[in-house]
């Protein structure tokens, strides 16, 4: 066991990971990137649907810029406080391939729109300033779905994801684990979430995160050789994919073998990262400006105004939650990754006066989450509404139901959008707190049960647990826990007399 450890800390301090993320993040404007055709949910619209000559790669068509879909790539970018440029140029990155009708991919190269950002993650480390190096917009590509039958292999193509928008955001090679990757690619997804300009959905495929992963000695300044991890589609299997493929590095360098530059695979049933092509086959992609579009041209005025109107961010509201409402930074993290969630926690804590914050946090993060989990479902499909968890846990601080009842309560509350109160009332659920009615209780109790009160008294302290569910049990589940205690001690002690 010794040795397991001895060996694992030595390859930390041995090697040093270097990894880069590349992102690509559909926006969600109304319609396409260059023409007019919507941007639909393309998991769920019927193929080729919402496609038009210009993003079916037709001879003759002319794109024209979405100015809506420049102003969310502005807002990203502002938000991860790169430097603008004032004029960027589109260009077309040129390959072939069956998803892309056009022969070439409308994108940003060598003046994209901005540069030099960074984003702020946070991991058990502490806190970390991620350098990003580009933030440039383009098109999506089409969708090919593989059909292997057993007497023929063909492929699909759906166009409906062709010239959807597209921002690629690129970090510096500065995350150095898999835990500042997984770090990274959640503080990402919640800026995206909070500007409005996509739904993180990774396992629809809106929201792509591709690592590229490197290790080299620990304090060398060079770079070793890299290889890129594509089709990861949630948290989990980026940052074991990128653990994987960290480790398996290292071990090839001990073993004085090359890593070869390569695109892997994740093969999720097995956890291994397995290659898909070598850099030798990769693209001369003979990149050129795109002579159909002008460049881009950012006035200042404009940048201005999308800066003025950023929303409160990610970072800024968990540091006010836990100053503001006294939360842990665990629980400030929880809530405030999601927007909706931060708004869903304050309209609680506000709702009521004399509710605690913390208890409106416990209510949200564990019982509030285990039911969306469950039922796979956002905080804005449930029936609750933030006065009526607050009305509910009102409840419980007043005494007028436990805890326990308030659970069952609220898995009600949430099936059926009923309010506490009513159905509290409807099932009769509340509290006894008669301390009279929960003596006679007790009392009937231990009448009953003169054995084990006997074997308690011997110094079988451990029944104390057992006595007290059958109180509980004899008052259905409704009595006051703290009273019940009480009595009991009272009653048990006076028989030790
Ligand atoms: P390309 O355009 O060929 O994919 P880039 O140089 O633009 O290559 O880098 C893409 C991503 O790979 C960036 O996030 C960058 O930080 C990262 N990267 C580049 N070199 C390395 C390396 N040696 N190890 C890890 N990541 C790297
Ligand atoms: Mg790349
Ligand atoms: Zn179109």
């Amino acid at each position: 066991m010794t040795k397991t450890i001895k060996s694992k800390n030595s390859s930390v301090s041995e090697f040093e990971a270097v990894i880069g993320l590349e992102v690509h993040a559909e926006l969600e404007t109304k319609s396409k990137m260059f023409c007019a055709c919507p941007v639909v949910d393309h998991n769920l619209v019927e193929p080729n649907t919402a496609v038009c000559p210009v993003c079916s790669g037709m001879p003759g068509v002319l794109p024209v810029v979405n100015q809506r879909a420049v102003e969310y790539a502005l807002r990203v970018a502002l938000a991860l406080e790169c430097e603008i440029a004032p004029v960027s140029i589109f260009a077309r990155k040129n390959y072939f391939y069956p998803d892309l009708p056009k022969g070439y991919q409308i994108s940003q190269y060598e003046q994209p729109l901005a540069v030099n950002g960074r984003l702020t993650i946070l991991t058990s480390q502490g806190e970390r300033h991620i350098p990003v190096r580009r933030v440039h917009l383009e098109e999506d590509t089409g969708k090919l779905t593989h059909v292997e039958g057993d007497e023929e292999r063909y492929s699909l193509i759906d166009l409906n994801r062709a010239g959807i928008p597209l921002l690629e955001i690129v970090s510096e090679p500065e995350l150095h684990s898999a835990e500042e990757v997984r770090a990274f690619a959640v503080a990402l997804r919640s800026l995206l979430l909070y500007l409005g300009v996509n739904t993180g959905d990774m396992q629809k495929g809106v929201l792509r995160i591709e690592p590229n992963v490197s290790v080299r000695p620990a304090g060398s300044s060079e770079f070793g050789t890299r290889t890129e991890i594509k089709n990861l589609n949630s948290f989990r299997a980026l940052e074991k994919s990128v653990g994987y493929e960290i480790q398996r590095q290292i071990k090839l360098n001990r073993q004085g073998k090359q890593v070869v530059q390569e695109t892997m695979g994740w093969d999720e049933a097995v956890e291994e990262t397995i290659p898909q092509r070598s850099k030798e086959e990769a693209h001369d992609y003979r990149y050129f400006p795109e002579p159909d579009l002008p460049p881009l041209v950012i006035e200042k005025g404009w940048i201005e105004r999308v800066q003025s109107s950023l929303p409160e961010l990610p970072l800024v509201k968990l540091r006010r939650f836990q100053e503001q409402y006294g939360l842990s930074a665990g629980d400030a993290g929880m809530l405030t990754a999601n927007p909706a969630v931060a708004d869903y926690f304050e309209g609680t804590a506000n709702a009521a006066t004399g509710l605690t914050a913390k208890s409106a946090a416990n209510w949200i993060t564990v019982e509030i989450f285990a039911f969306m989990n469950q039922a796979g479902v956002g905080i804005e499909d449930i029936e609750v509404e933030p006065q009526q968890l607050a009305a509910l846990i009102k409840m419980v601080n007043n005494g007028e139901i436990n805890q326990n009842t308030a659970k069952t309560v609220l898995v009600e509350m949430l099936q059926t959008g009923e309010t506490a109160e009513s159905i509290v009332e409807k099932r009769s659920l509340r509290q006894i707190s008669d301390s009279g009615y929960i003596a006679e209780l007790v009392k009937r109790v231990l009448e009953e049960n003169p054995e084990q009160v006997a074997t308690y008294l011997k110094g079988k302290q451990g029944l104390s647990g057992w006595f007290f569910g059958q109180v509980m049990r004899a008052a259905k589940g409704k009595a006051d826990p703290q009273i019940v205690k009480q009595e009991l001690e009272r009653q048990l002690g006076e028989m030790d007399q």
